[in-house]
């Protein structure tokens, strides 16, 4: 990681489950908290995708993927903080729920927010994007069904909600070569479950994060607020690269 990155953490649910995929409300409001105090700003992310991916001092993105209603436990955070948070949406499943094939059993099935419920939390800094029409792994898919799953999307979110919808996010974090060539059609940025901070010099259409699951403790917390998030951020990298194989049931709450 270089100075500079900005780190774009990425969350799913809302909950006191002690799930991977969950976050205490709490915790999420004294992250926000202790952001705010050490002088760090929420910028939005489609417009910092917009000016070129500047160096941002002090500066973080809020993304959440799959569309939760568990999102209307922060939504007063994200807005006392008059921050902006991106979420990343299911468009097949909006209104429905969360047990897609392929969901693996731990992961606590939830209700999806339904479309009126997507334009309620407009006005309190959520902004919406993609992550495919039915979160199926991108790489199953033929190339007919990727552009599907891709402009679906897209043009679900554009239609229903009257804005244009420039990001998009992998489900499971999977982008092989083909399905960044896929994106790049569709979307201006892609995100992906790679651990590091976000920074120009980075493939617009494999843009890194940081999984709220690796934010979970003080120790690592009071590094991100003091700058001292890189070579931690390196380590864990490490770890992961070094798994190979075995990185598959890891990977899905990267996602
Ligand atoms: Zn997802």
């Amino acid at each position: 990681m270089r100075a500079g990155g900005l780190p774009i953490l990425t969350y799913h649910a809302f909950d006191t489950s002690g799930s991977v995929t969950a976050t205490d409300p709490a915790w999420f409001a004294e992250t926000l908290s202790a952001l705010t105090r050490a002088g760090f700003q929420a910028v939005d992310l489609a417009s910092w995708i917009a000016r070129g991916r500047p160096v941002v001092e002090r500066g973080y993105a809020l993304t959440i993927d799959d569309g939760l209603q568990s999102i209307f436990e922060v939504a007063d955070v994200v807005a006392r903080h008059r921050a902006t948070a991106t979420v990343f949406l299911v468009t097949d499943r909006i209104g429905g729920d969360n047990a897609w094939q392929g969901q693996p059993a731990d992961v606590p099935r939830g209700p999806l927010l339904s479309w009126s419920e997507l334009e309620s939390l407009e006005p309190l800094g959520f902004r919406f994007a993609a992550h495919g029409r039915t979160h199926v792994p991108l790489d199953r898919c033929d190339d007919r069904q990727l552009d599907d799953e891709l402009r679906g999307a897209r043009n679900a979110i554009e239609q229903r909600l009257g804005r244009p919808c420039p990001l998009f996010a992998y489900p499971y974090g999977r982008a092989t070569p083909r399905i960044r060539q896929a994106a790049r059609r569709h979307f201006a940025a892609a995100f992906g479950t790679r651990l590091d901070t976000a920074n120009h010099e980075q493939d617009l259409h494999q843009v890194s994060r940081i999984d709220a699951y690796y934010l979970r403790s003080r120790r690592v917390l009071d590094r991100l607020v003091t700058g001292r998030l890189q070579g931690w951020l390196r380590m864990r990298r490490t770890l992961r690269e070094g798994r190979g194989a075995m990185t598959y049931p890891f990977s899905w709450r990267l996602a």
